[in-house]
C-alpha cells in the first residue's frame, strides 16, 4: 500500500502553494505519470484501458473513465489482489450493523457516493489519499480557524440541515456524533423544517461556536442575526451542499463576523477546492486534484464558460485510481486571475443550477424559465422539476407541513400552467407532488433539473 509520512504531506500541500501555476502544472503532471504507471503495473482493468497509450503519454490521451465501468470493474479495478467487491459489501455490510468504521483489510478506509436511487458506488482510499487530503484540510481549509475547529472536543457545533438519515449530511452528522462519544453533545441537528422562531430559539439556546448548513437556509438566520433575534457568536460559519452566491457571502460576512467557509468536494474525487475564509472564492487543489471542464462533445470547455461535466483525477489515490473520471458537475475554471486572499491556487466557480434541456411532446424545452417562476412559489423550501414520461414533469415539492404544501402546490399549479403556456408547452402534463429532498447519487451534490427518462 502506498503511504507517506504526515510530515512530508504536509510540507508538500504546504510548499505548492507558494509555486506558481507552471511549477504545480508540472508537480501534477509527474504525480499523474507515476499514478497512471502505478495503475498499470497494478490493475488489470486500467493496463488494459491504456494499452495503446503511448509511455510518455499527455493527459488528453488517457480514455475517459465512468462510475458504471469502474464498478462492474471493481475487482480488476482495484490495485490490491486481496481487495474484491465481495468482501468489501460483507465488510461494509459489516460495519454498518456494528456502527462502526473498521478500515477493510485493516489498511483501506472506504467512502460510498449517497442517495436514494442508483447504486451506491464504494471506493477504497489508501493512506497516502488520507494523508494528503487530511494535510489539504488542516493546511489549506482550515487553515484560519485552526484544524481544531471542526471537533467536537473544542466547538460546540449546530448544524441546521435536512435530518433524513436518507441525506448524506445528516448521515456524516450521525456518524460524527456517534464517533465523537461523550463529546457527542457538543454536535447539534437542527432540521431545516422547523420554522425560523424555531431554529433561532434552538440555535440561542445551544449557543454554537460552530455554524454550519445549506446557504440557503444560513441567508435566512443571517437576516434573524441582524434583525437581533438570533443571537450567536460562532467561530465560523461552514457552507455546505449549495452554490453560495455573492450576495449570501457577503450577508453572512455582515451578521456573523466570522469567516465563512466553503468547500466542493466527492466521494470520487476527495477535497477538490475550498474556500477558507478569507476570501469567498473556492480555489482548487490542483497540485493533487486535476480538473478537466468539458463542453458538451467532450472536449475541454472554452475558457471562462460553464462546462457540461467535468474529468476529475486524484493523484493521490492508488488502490482506486480516479483518473479522468467523469462527473456531471458544471464549473468554471478562472484563468489566472490573483484573489484577494493571495492565494495562488486557481479560482473555480460552480454553477448553482444546472439546467439540461429536457425534450417533451418531442420538442426541446429549455427548464430556466420554469425555474426561476416556480422558485419564487410562497412557503417553498425546496423543489425540483423531473422529466418523468416523454409529456409529462414532476414538481416535486418540499415544505414544512401540509398546510404550507397545500397553499404552495396550488401557487405551483396556477404558474407552471401559466409558464408551459407562455413558452408554447401547453401540451405538457405536469403534477405537483409532495416529495423529501436527496442529493443526486452520482455526485452528492443537489440538482433542481432532473431528466428520469432513459
Ligand atoms: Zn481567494
Amino acid at each position: 500500500m502506498k503511504t507517506i509520512e504526515q510530515d512530508l504531506a504536509l510540507k508538500l500541500v504546504h510548499e505548492a502553494e507558494r509555486m506558481s501555476t507552471d511549477e504545480r502544472k508540472a508537480l501534477a503532471a509527474e504525480r499523474l505519470k507515476a499514478l497512471v504507471e502505478y495503475a498499470r503495473e497494478n490493475s488489470p482493468y486500467l493496463a488494459r484501458l491504456y494499452r495503446d497509450c503511448p509511455k510518455d503519454f499527455a493527459l488528453s490521451d488517457l480514455p475517459i473513465t465512468q462510475k458504471s465501468d469502474l464498478q462492474e470493474n471493481f475487482d480488476e479495478w482495484v490495485t490490491d489482489r486481496e481487495a474484491n467487491s465481495a468482501k468489501l459489501k460483507l465488510h461494509v455490510e459489516a460495519c454498518a450493523r456494528e456502527g462502526s468504521s473498521a478500515p477493510f483489510l485493516s489498511k483501506y478506509t472506504f467512502v460510498s457516493t449517497s442517495g436514494t436511487t442508483g447504486t451506491p458506488f464504494t471506493i477504497l482510499r489508501d493512506d497516502y489519499h488520507n494523508k494528503i487530503h487530511g494535510a489539504l484540510m488542516s493546511e489549506r481549509f482550515l487553515k484560519i480557524v485552526g484544524a481544531d475547529a471542526v471537533s467536537p472536543r473544542t466547538n460546540r457545533i449546530a448544524s441546521v440541515i435536512m435530518t433524513d438519515p436518507r441525506v448524506s449530511s445528516y448521515g456524516s452528522f450521525l456518524r460524527s456524533k456517534k464517533a465523537a462519544g461523550e463529546y457527542g453533545k457538543n454536535m447539534l441537528a437542527v432540521s431545516i423544517v422547523e420554522s425560523i422562531p424555531n431554529i433561532v430559539d434552538a440555535l440561542n439556546a445551544y449557543q454554537p461556536t460552530a455554524l454550519t448548513g445549506y446557504p440557503s437556509i444560513l441567508a435566512m438566520l443571517a437576516d434573524e442575526q441582524l434583525a437581533g433575534r438570533l443571537r450567536i457568536h460562532t467561530g465560523y460559519v461552514l457552507c455546505s451542499a449549495e452554490l453560495l452566491d455573492h450576495a449570501t457571502y457577503e450577508k453572512l460576512c455582515r451578521a456573523f463576523q466570522c469567516p465563512i467557509l466553503n468547500n466542493y468536494c466527492m466521494t470520487e474525487g476527495g477535497e477538490v477546492a475550498f474556500a477558507n475564509g478569507l476570501c469567498e472564492n473556492l480555489h482548487l487543489n490542483d497540485d493533487w486534484i486535476i480538473v478537466e471542464p468539458i463542453d458538451k462533445n467532450g472536449n475541454p470547455a472554452k475558457p471562462g464558460a460553464l462546462s457540461e461535466a467535468i474529468l476529475v483525477s486524484d493523484l493521490s489515490n492508488y488502490i482506486c485510481p480516479i483518473i479522468r473520471y467523469k462527473m456531471s458537475d458544471c464549473v468554471m475554471i478562472e484563468p489566472d486571475r490573483a484573489c484577494t486572499c493571495g492565494s495562488r491556487l486557481p479560482i473555480l466557480k460552480i454553477s448553482g443550477r444546472e439546467m439540461p434541456p429536457l425534450l417533451l411532446c418531442g420538442r426541446t424545452m429549455s427548464p430556466s424559465a420554469l425555474d426561476a417562476t416556480l422558485e419564487k412559489a410562497p412557503e417553498m423550501l425546496k423543489f425540483q422539476i423531473a422529466r418523468v414520461s416523454e409529456d409529462a414533469l414532476e414538481i416535486r415539492l418540499y415544505t414544512k407541513d401540509s398546510a404550507s404544501f397545500a397553499r404552495a402546490k396550488a401557487w405551483m399549479e396556477e404558474h407552471t400552467r401559466e409558464t408551459l403556456q407562455r413558452s408554447g408547452f401547453s401540451d405538457v402534463k405536469f403534477s405537483v407532488v409532495a416529495w423529501q429532498p436527496v442529493n443526486d447519487p452520482k455526485c452528492g451534490k443537489f440538482k433542481v433539473v432532473v431528466d428520469e427518462v432513459k
